[in-house]
């Protein structure tokens, strides 16, 4: 199965990849991920992507595309993979088409934007190893650590009140045009972001019939 996770800042994409990578035994593939883990061991990369993150901006196409082929030819990704926040822009996805990997479902979760910036302001991430938390929705068993490895949890600085907007404008301007993409190419399936994770989860599976 190859799937991409289309969806705003904050929609879960991250959370419900987790549970999918599982449940299939296939990985997820995280530019965001990559881009933090470059940050902080400061290599070129991380250092040129900062001040783009930081800002809330998208970081360059041909950065991203070199990454995500890189990443995509390791052997853990020749069964399959999940695309967790990439691609965003148009320029992305005719990369991988011309890349000739071939997306079996493309899966949109949506959710309104008022629910994001609620969302994106109770998000913690865990400093060491990247997993995902929420004060509200899915709080760690003791406060500010790390349920997976005992890591320090922190604010994400492109999770502060004035680059979560600008995030979801930049979302709506470059990334949202994605999913006419793909429903012009039979891909597309929409599922409507539920309050709690495993509701979003098992709507997901339903339409993936997984
Ligand atoms: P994420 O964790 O997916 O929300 O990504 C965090 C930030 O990394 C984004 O706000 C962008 O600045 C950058 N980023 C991650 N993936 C991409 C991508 N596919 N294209 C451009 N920028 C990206």
């Amino acid at each position: 199965m190859r799937l991409i996770l289309l969806g705003a800042p904050g929609a879960g994409k991250g959370t419900q990849a987790e549970v999918i990578c599982e449940r299939l035994s296939i990985p997820a593939v995280s530019t965001g991920n990559i881009l933090r883990e470059a940050m902080k061991n400061e290599t070129e990369m991380g250092r040129k992507a900062k001040a783009f993150i930081d800002s809330g901006a998208l970081v360059p196409d041909d950065v991203i595309i070199r990454i995500i082929k890189e990443r995509l030819a390791q052997d853990d990704c020749q069964n399959g993979f999940i695309l967790d926040g990439v691609p965003r822009t148009v320029a992305q996805a005719e990369a991988l088409e011309q890349m000739d990997i071939d997306i079996d479902k493309v899966v949109d979760i949506e959710v309104p934007d008022d629910t994001i910036v609620k969302r994106l302001s109770g998000r913690r991430v865990c400093a060491s190893c990247g997993a995902s938390y929420h004060t509200i929705y899915k709080p760690s068993a003791q406060p500010d650590t790390c349920d997976r490895c005992g890591g320090r949890l922190i604010v994400r600085k492109d999770d502060e009140p004035s680059t979560i907007l600008e995030r979801l404008r930049v979302y709506h301007e470059q990334t949202e045009p994605l999913v006419d993409f793909y429903r012009q190419r039979g891909k597309l399936v929409v599922v409507e972001g539920q309050e709690q994770v495993a509701d979003t989860t098992r709507l997901l599976f339903e339409k993936l019939g997984v």
